[in-house]
């Protein structure tokens, strides 16, 4: 039997169909690469282009410039609101309108800046990231029309691909406009095209600074070499010294976790490395699932190490060694006392007692959903009405900073993470795409949920 609302529901986004495609299309002609300049005309345009797409399904939708820190002119921003029922819920809808540059064009099959629907995948810049998010929020706006019972709220970022750097002043400028009981961000995916995904977790990070120093200055490899060991061993000493004998972290201090709300379904190594582009004979390293391995579980990776180059070197031990260690941590450990605890275990672990001294650079706090939530629980059984299956809920080794920050500035709002991506989406790469199925189904997702809400 199909539930009458489902059906009431698919058959209005069937008829808005056109538009939403065309909203699609539109957006990716815009080539609103915030890259060339956040405060460019064509940021601009981009953002009243979404304002005016808001106000056909009935947003009082208007563009509004944030300022940075320092005073200077920031993203164009489009804020908007729909308020039915002050006692009512308010949810408030997020995407971004910015999309990744473009760096080479001759590698994308098609013109990256025109959209073009092959085998029920609309391709296209930001078809996927984050265009399908604003078609999303639109379509289900458009099929709630006057059913709508929860009070909308709608902001759409301007600059999220640059790091959105006057995300918080804006919100703290604007706080009421952003008050609100739930915040959908449809700026991640799911597991396919045919099976939806809820995005539980997102890992934090905290970057540090190690300097390894052995000797006052560089001496000649022949004359010392044996006993005195280089820098740049020592500095590798360090660094495998946090790791057990299977690739694994052993740093005590530094917390992992389990999939949130329970493993659903493990990645499939295989895919995992093809998707990487590992070499054959490479072991993935750790234990437990790899989705564990992947998203809840800390990683370290050493993004940049300061060393003599190869070409012209010479027979000199190097005196002292600068790296970067960028560690993602887990969804719900705070990244100050993971790095601490690093920091801690790099200065208690100097090989042969060389001076080790730790830097602290940048955080950023993870974020876990609530899986038992009434809410978590609404929007999987909207998906699992809209896509005929059981939602398959995942998690991110990225971090998607502002989320935290959203959590932090709004204690009282709940936060739910989907999008219109899927493994096919190539968000971020060339031949980026949406899958059509998807995207309607999304659609109907979001639609049935705020249905749902305002019940
Ligand atoms: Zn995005």
């Amino acid at each position: 039997m199909t539930d009458p609302r489902l059906e009431e529901i698919g058959r209005r986004v069937g008829s808005d169909w056109t538009r939403i495609t065309d909203l699609l299309r539109d957006k990716i002609a815009l080539g609103s690469v915030s890259a060339k300049g956040i405060t460019g005309d064509h940021m601009r345009r981009s953002a009243e282009f979404v304002a005016e797409e808001l106000i056909r399904v009935g947003i009082e939708a208007e563009v509004v410039q944030s300022t940075n820190r320092d005073g200077t002119p920031g993203a164009y921003e489009v804020v908007g609101s729909r308020i039915v029922d002050p006692e009512a819920p308010t949810v408030l809808l997020y995407a971004h309108h910015d999309v990744q540059p473009v760096p080479d064009p001759t590698v994308w099959d098609t013109d990256p800046f025109v959209g073009v629907e092959r085998d029920d995948r609309l391709y296209g810049r930001g078809s996927a990231d984050d265009g399908g998010g604003i078609a999303i929020h639109s379509g289900a706006l458009h099929a709630l029309g006057d059913d709508l019972k929860v009070n909308i709220r709608v902001f759409i970022e301007g600059e999220e691909e640059m790091g959105s750097p006057s995300f918080i002043p804006f919100i703290e400028a604007h706080r009421e406009e952003f008050d609100s009981d739930l915040i959908i961000v449809a700026d991640s995916g799911n597991w396919s095209d045919r099976i939806p995904s809820l995005t539980t977790s997102l890992r934090g990070n905290s970057d540090l600074d190690v300097t390894v120093k052995v000797l006052e200055h560089p001496v000649h490899s022949g004359q010392f070499g044996g006993p005195i060991l280089d820098s740049n061993t020592l500095a590798a000493m360090l660094i495998a010294s946090m790791y057990n004998d299977q690739g694994e972290l052993e740093v005590p201090g530094l917390e992992g976790g389990q999939p949130i709300g329970g493993l659903q379904r493990d990645l499939d190594p295989d895919q995992v490395r093809s998707d990487a582009g590992v070499v054959a004979s490479y072991r993935l390293a750790g234990t437990g699932s790899l989705a564990s391995r992947l998203w809840t579980k800390p990683s370290a990776s050493i993004i940049g190490f300061d060393a003599h180059p190869v070409e012209g070197s010479f027979n000199v031990l190097a005196d002292s060694t600068r790296f970067r260690i960028s560690l993602r941590t887990a969804p719900t450990q705070r990244p100050e006392e993971a790095q601490k605890a690093l920091a801690d275990f790099l200065r208690s672990h100097a090989p042969l007692g060389a001076q080790v001294e730790v830097s602290y650079g940048e955080n950023g706090m993870g974020w876990a959903m609530d899986p038992d939530s009434r809410v978590v629980r609404d929007a999987e059984e909207s998906m699992r009405q809209a896509f005929g299956c059981d939602p398959v809920n995942k998690g991110e080794g990225g971090s998607i900073p502002f989320i935290p920050e959203l959590k932090r500035l709004f204690p009282r709002a709940q936060v739910l993470v989907t999008g219109p991506e899927d493994p096919q989406a190539n968000a971020h790469s060339p031949n980026e795409s949406i899958s059509l199925y998807g995207l309607e189904r999304n659609v109907i997702a979001e639609a049935l949920l705020l249905d749902r809400l305002g019940a």
